[in-house]
């Protein structure tokens, strides 16, 4: 059984898809226990990325029982119960080596930039992810880790993704002690971006999305402050006055594009090219940055072109950090960040959806309805 894609805003549980095989000796066989849908995957959904193709399966966040290994896997066994960071990295290129397994070169033979990805289109490798019953991980040795026996199952899963990219938001931020820190999305990933941001000293922390459910979620997850963009007359004039006139110190992106929605219409006159690959969020962070402020993008842009006003980057002296993150060089850090009680990352599963009904999973969590923070699909056992 495994998720299978037909095009925008279609998706379904697929019986007859082929079981995964071992293609090379550094390879995995993983029988999937958990896997989540993620923002980035309604991307896909949405049609934003190109070259996804009709016939495959996507899931980038999952976790599962180690079930066949190639002859050349050393680190696992069979039995093994891992976690799996949604980066495809082959370990040794110059890029791995510096720990950006995100932009590993190996794994990608045509991309320029982002290295693979499980189940993230072709422009991302072209493999096959973990929505499904069993899932083929290619240089098994360097990316899956084994779960700590005591760890969270939930908890477990939400490594592979979401916390460290948060994490890495934080970290891109260059946040300094007392900075005030907006996030742009209460999703998952701004959830945790705005956890993170008081481990590297945040004096303030400010979330704007247009969710009430988000926004209460994360003002009390995160201890910080939330405000719905449809109430502001405007984001970036109100985000202005309330930090003096100057600006935030650090602006993160944890939004991305969008579909065709609510959001983009707040420019009026660019709508054509919003829904060519909205940028609002993006928009807001660069206007709302101080002078000589940091603005991180963690928000996946699919399109090849999406709106940025490059002049205000420039007038304003703004450094812009972005990647696709490093969830291996991270996870040691925030599975201490757990063990200490810190970080909670499984308080944010809402939905528990039996991978046959893939496609109820997707639209709701899609149209944000049921008060959907973050689903996870379980496959048949
Ligand atoms: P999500 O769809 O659950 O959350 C996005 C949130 O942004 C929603 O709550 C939405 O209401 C809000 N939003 C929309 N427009 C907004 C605006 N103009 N201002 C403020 N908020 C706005 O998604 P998620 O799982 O939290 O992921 C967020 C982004 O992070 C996605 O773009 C995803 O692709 C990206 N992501 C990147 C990486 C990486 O490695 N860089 C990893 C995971 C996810
Ligand atoms: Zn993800």
């Amino acid at each position: 059984l495994a998720m299978n894609y037909r095009g925008p805003f279609r998706v379904r549980a697929d019986r007859d898809k082929p079981y995964p095989e071992i293609l090379h000796p550094g390879d995995a066989i993983v029988r999937v226990t958990r896997s989540c849908i993620c923002g980035s995957d309604l991307h896909l959904y949405h049609g934003l990325v190109p070259d996804t193709r009709v016939g495959m399966t996507f899931g980038h966040e999952f976790t599962g029982v180690v079930v066949e290994t190639g002859s050349l896997v050393e680190k696992l066994k069979p039995g093994d119960h891992v976690l799996v960071p949604f980066n495809i990295a082959c370990g040794v290129c110059p890029f791995c080596k510096q720990e950006l397994y995100g932009n590993c070169h190996e794994s990608n033979a045509e991309a320029t930039a982002v290295g693979g990805i499980f189940g993230y289109s072709h422009t991302a490798g072209g493999y096959d992810g973990g929505q499904a019953e069993y899932v083929r991980v290619p240089y098994a040795d360097v990316g899956p880790v084994v779960i700590p026996p005591e760890m969270d199952p939930d908890d477990a899963v939400l490594l592979t993704d979401v916390l460290p990219t948060g994490y890495q938001a934080a970290e891109m931020g260059g946040i300094k002690i007392g900075d005030t820190v907006v996030v742009f999305g209460a999703g998952p990933v701004g959830i945790m971006a705005a956890k993170c941001a008081w481990l590297f000293g945040a004096g303030r922390v400010i979330v704007i999305d247009h969710l009430e459910y988000r926004l209460d979620f994360v003002r009390n997850y995160a201890q910080c402050e939330a405000y719905n963009f449809r109430s502001l007359e405007d984001p970036v004039l109100f985000l202005k006055k309330t930090t003096g006139d100057y600006g935030a110190d650090v602006c993160i992106d944890a939004v991305g594009c969008e579909a065709a929605g609510s959001a983009m219409q707040t420019i009026t006159g660019r709508k054509m090219l919003l829904q060519a690959g909205s940028a609002t969020a993006l928009y807001w962070a660069i206007n709302s940055v101080k002078k000589g402020g940091i603005v991180s993008i963690v928000g996946v842009y699919g399109p090849t072109f999406n709106f940025v006003p490059i002049g205000n980057v420039v007038n304003k002296g703004i450094t812009i950090r972005a990647n696709q993150t490093s969830v291996k060089r991270l996870l040691p850090k925030l599975i201490s960040h757990i063990q200490s009680g810190y970080i909670n990352p499984k308080a944010i599963v809402t939905h528990r959806v039996p991978l046959e009904e893939v496609a109820d999973a997707y639209h709701i969590f899609s149209s944000k309805l049921d008060n959907c923070i973050k689903p996870v699909l379980i496959p048949p056992s």
